[in-house]
């Protein structure tokens, strides 16, 4: 359990609480693709203004490098927010954030009020952590409550910088629930315990591997990341993702497996390609590829495989694709996976970013236990990494 303060411990009624909320959604045009992480901060919000709090939201939105870029502006976030509330969320458009808009739409605040402030990475300060914007954005708040899980891995002015300048600071109902699934699968999990990891790269999952191999009954591995092991063993892999500098290491996390007595799953065949495109022929590969071929997805009897490896599984992590999903003739493996989880008895976690994306697209988004709201923070906390945004929080 999350052994920090939440906004069930602490009184907001008639206080003003500044809010980091992750509301940092997909736009299109001005419209919002994928509003997950809007509803994701619902009972937050409701739970607030249900207390009596006077709610003043913010978050970033992409990445305006310090100043202010009116496509990544946070207004239609503030419109789309209020039909979800059902009540006003009144948007201080200040291009410094905290200005005057913001202020005076603080100063005329009633007890369950809600306004949203611009988006934090207009200030040049907020991703630097410098004192001046956390200052400002202490300046409009008694409390300070984080439930920005997708940017706990980073130390910012709006999720960090500023609980220096406000003496209550606790954790929101999302990074608890983030937390609390996170750390149970890897630190108390159901067993056996079976982490899936995919993706791209090897070299940005490294310490997840490392670290999960401590923690798991059965890893599996498969997308780009796979044809590394696969050349590591002596297969060739043709014009395949691969990372040369990681095949040592590769072999060590096969040994280190060994070691552990984890089951350590690799691709038994895998669908190639000539060219990486979304209509190329293919053909199924066992062992080695042809020196013009290249790896897009894992194969049908490596989807029966994995699909077994989980079956008797108390609880399944998912980080990362299983082939180039985004192309929809290569990604039954990914789908192969997602349907695998979603038949079991199990309390099934994915990663955030691209794993989430590919369950919500391929429709198997309620079929799972949780879903994290943040890519990169979950895969530091699979890291075993202590993040920056909730230990900034007061302690219970
Ligand atoms: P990551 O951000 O590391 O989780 O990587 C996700 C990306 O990996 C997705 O965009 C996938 O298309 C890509 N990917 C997965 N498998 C492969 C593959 N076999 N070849 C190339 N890219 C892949």
């Amino acid at each position: 359990m999350l052994n920090k303060k939440s906004i069930d411990d602490i009184n907001v009624k008639g206080k003003k609480v500044l809010v980091r909320c992750d509301f940092n959604v997909p736009l299109q045009e001005g419209k919002i693709t994928d509003e997950n992480r809007l509803v994701a901060a619902l009972p937050t919000l409701k739970k607030l203004i249900a207390d009596g709090g006077r709610l003043i939201l913010c978050s970033h939105l992409g990445k305006p490098k310090g100043e202010p870029k009116p496509e990544l502006s946070l207004a239609p976030v503030a419109v789309r927010l209020s039909e979800l509330l059902g009540q006003e969320v009144k948007f201080a458009a200040d291009p410094e954030v905290v200005g005057p808009n913001a202020k005076a739409a603080v100063a005329e605040m009633k007890d369950g009020d809600v306004i949203l402030l611009e988006n934090t990475r207009y200030r040049i300060e907020e991703t630097k952590n410098g004192d001046a914007f956390s200052k400002d954005l202490a300046s409009l708040a008694d409390v300070f409550v984080n439930d920005a899980f997708g940017t706990a891995h980073r130390a910012h002015c709006s999720n960090v910088g500023v609980t220096k300048y406000i003496d209550t600071a606790v954790v929101g109902y999302l990074m608890q629930k983030e937390i609390d699934f996170l750390g149970n699968a890897v630190n108390n999990p159901e067993r056996p315990m079976v982490a899936i990891l995919g993706g791209a790269k090897v070299s940005s999952k490294i310490s997840v591997i490392n670290n999960l191999l401590d923690k798991v009954d059965t890893l599996i591995i498969g997308g780009g990341m796979s044809y590394t092991f696969a050349k590591a063993q002596g297969n060739e892999v043709g014009k395949s993702l691969l990372e040369e500098d990681y095949l040592d290491y590769a072999l060590e996390m096969i040994k280190k497996a060994e070691e552990k007595g984890v089951k350590f799953l690799l691709p038994v065949d895998t669908v190639v390609t000539k060219e990486f495109s979304k209509d190329a022929e293919s053909r199924v590969v066992e062992g080695s590829m042809e020196p013009d071929e290249m790896g897009m997805d894992i194969g049908p009897k490596t989807r029966e495989l994995y699909a077994d490896a989980v079956k008797s599984a108390k609880t399944v992590v998912w980080n990362g694709p299983m082939g180039v999903f985004e192309f929809p003739k290569f990604a039954e493996g990914t789908i192969a996976v997602a349907q695998a989880l979603a038949d079991i008895d199990a309390t099934t976690i994915i990663g955030g970013g691209d794993s989430a994306a590919a369950v919500n697209q391929l429709g198997f988004g309620d079929k799972m236990s949780h879903i994290s709201t943040g890519g990169g923070a979950s895969l530091e906390f699979l890291e075993g990494k202590e993040l920056p945004g909730v230990a900034a929080a007061n302690d219970k």
